[in-house]
């Protein structure tokens, strides 16, 4: 299948001032747009040609993962994200945290930090375990979850593309302001989808 690159859920300028227009000009119209762009390409007379890209993201290796799993790891960030700054942490879902993590604090900590370590580009992500329990781990370049069998539920991008011209080096400040754009209620959403499998 060909594939397209996924519309942003919100205005280029919705996102400021923590994540400017020209960082989402650049980070999907440029580099996102390349990743689908080059796959199709790559693809386009092998056998992966028919396949969704949660099954590349399994089976593919080399260059044909590092595409697939870097066109749906952002289109994931993106999603992951809401205008506003006023995206609390609540309700049912922040009683999930806290029995994994023991405060909303220490989680959010936590994240960050792994944010900050991470050496090189990479990804940093809240992951659901096959056995109900979550963590944050950190993946390297392309990395993705479901390679290893864990359910993603939350990304921050760690690449330079993603805070550069907003932060230059500074990316625990990036990952402050991505920390005032996360979309609970799809994160919940992505959990309750997870979990409602295995009831
Ligand atoms: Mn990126």
């Amino acid at each position: 299948m060909k594939f397209d690159l996924s519309e942003l859920p919100f205005d280029l300028n919705a996102l400021e001032p923590y994540i400017s227009k020209k960082t989402l000009e650049l980070h999907h119209g440029k580099h996102h747009q390349a990743y689908v762009s080059n796959l199709n390409n790559l693809i386009a007379r092998t056998k992966y040609k028919d396949f969704n890209l949660e099954t590349i993201i399994r089976v593919a290796d080399g260059t044909i993962f590092n595409y697939a799993a870097q066109i749906w790891n952002h289109t994931f960030y993106f999603d992951g994200l809401v205008p506003g700054n006023n995206n609390k942490l609540k309700g049912a879902f922040a009683e999930v945290i806290k029995n994994n993590f023991g405060s909303v604090s220490f989680f959010k900590n936590l994240f960050i930090r792994s944010g900050v370590s991470l050496f090189g580009v990479g990804w940093v992500w809240l992951v659901l375990n096959p056995d109900g329990s979550m963590e944050v781990i950190q993946k390297s370049n392309a990395g993705n979850p479901m390679r290893v069998g864990l359910n993603p539920l939350l990304v921050c991008d760690v690449w330079e593309h993603a805070y550069y011209l907003d932060y230059q080096n500074r990316r625990q400040d990036y990952l402050e302001a991505f920390w005032k754009l996360i979309n609970w209620e799809i994160i919940e959403k992505r959990y309750n989808e997870f979990t409602a499998i295995e009831d």
